[in-house]
C-alpha cells in the first residue's frame, strides 16, 4: 500500500539549544537525537522535512497556530498537552531534576532555595514542577526564551538553580557546562512528537510506523549511542 504521505514535506518546529536533542554542531547544522530521528523516520517513510528552529514555547504555539505541521523537541507527553495536541508513541524517557553551579556549596536541597530565584524556559514541565513547589520551599521563578539564556541567568549569580530535564542535565554536565545535580530525578516522563490536535495523521502514523522500522533496524540505537551511548 502506498505510504500516504510519501512526496510530501511538512515543517518540524524545534527546539534552539536542548542538546543532546536539538543543537547547532560547529558548521551551524542542526543535528542531535530528535533532529536524526524525525530525518531517519522521514527517509523510511519516504516524507521530507523543513526544520524550523523556533525555541520550545514558540515551537509549540507554531504547531497550535497551524503555522508547522509537527513539533520534535524533547518534548514531554503530558495529559494537558494531551488536551491540544496528539502525540506519537513515546520515543524517550526523560523527566525534571534541579541542577546549581559546581562551585555551588550551599544549595544541597530545595529547602536551601528558600529567598532565591530560580531560572527556568517558557512553557516546560521545569518550569512546571518549579511553580508546583516554589511557594513550599519559598523561591521565586525567573522566565527565559531558551536554555542558553536559562544557564546563563545561574552563572551571573542572579539565579541559584535551573530545573530542566536530566538527560540533558547529564549531557551538558558531562560537557563540563559547570552545572551539577545535588537534588534527586523527579519522577519519569515522556517525550513525543506532537501535532495540533485533529492535524496531520497521516504524519502521527508515518511517524510511529518509522520509529518502530528504526527501533528493528537497530538505527534507533545508533542514533542514541551517538549522542549518549558509551562512545559518545
Ligand atoms: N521536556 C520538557 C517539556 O516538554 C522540556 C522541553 C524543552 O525544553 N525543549 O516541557
Amino acid at each position: 500500500t502506498q505510504n500516504p504521505v510519501a512526496g510530501q514535506s511538512f515543517s518540524i518546529a524545534t527546539d534552539v539549544t536542548f542538546a543532546p536533542f536539538e543543537f547547532q554542531d560547529s558548521s551551524g547544522n542542526f543535528v542531535g537525537i530528535d533532529m536524526d530521528l524525525i530525518r531517519a523516520i522521514a527517509e523510511d517513510q519516504g516524507f521530507t522535512v523543513d526544520i524550523s528552529p523556533l525555541g520550545f514555547d514558540a515551537a509549540l504555539q507554531a504547531v497550535q497556530a497551524n503555522q508547522a505541521d509537527a513539533v520534535i523537541a524533547g518534548m514531554t507527553i503530558t495529559p494537558a498537552r494531551q488536551q491540544v495536541f496528539d502525540f506519537s508513541e513515546p520515543y524517550f524517557e526523560s523527566g525534571v531534576q534541579m541542577a546549581v553551579l559546581d562551585t555551588d556549596n550551599e544549595v544541597t536541597s530545595y529547602e536551601d532555595l528558600a529567598g532565591k530565584q530560580v531560572a527556568v524556559k517558557n512553557g516546560t514541565e521545569g518550569a512546571t514542577f518549579a511553580e508546583s513547589i516554589k511557594g513550599q520551599y519559598g523561591f521565586t521563578t525567573q522566565y527565559f526564551a531558551d536554555s542558553a539564556s536559562m544557564y546563563d541567568e545561574v552563572r551571573t549569580g542572579n539565579s541559584a538553580a535551573v530545573f530542566d530535564d536530566f538527560p540533558v542535565l547529564q549531557y551538558g554536565i558531562a560537557q563540563g557546562n559547570g552545572f551539577k545535580t545535588v537534588t534527586e530525578k523527579e519522577s519519569p516522563s515522556n517525550y513525543g512528537f506532537a501535532v495540533n490536535k485533529g492535524q496531520n495523521p497521516e504524519l502521527l502514523a508515518a511517524f510511529n510506523t518509522g520509529l518502530n522500522n528504526l527501533k528493528s533496524s537497530g538505527k534507533y540505537d545508533d542514533i542514541l549511542n551517538t549522542y549518549i551511548g558509551a562512545a559518545a
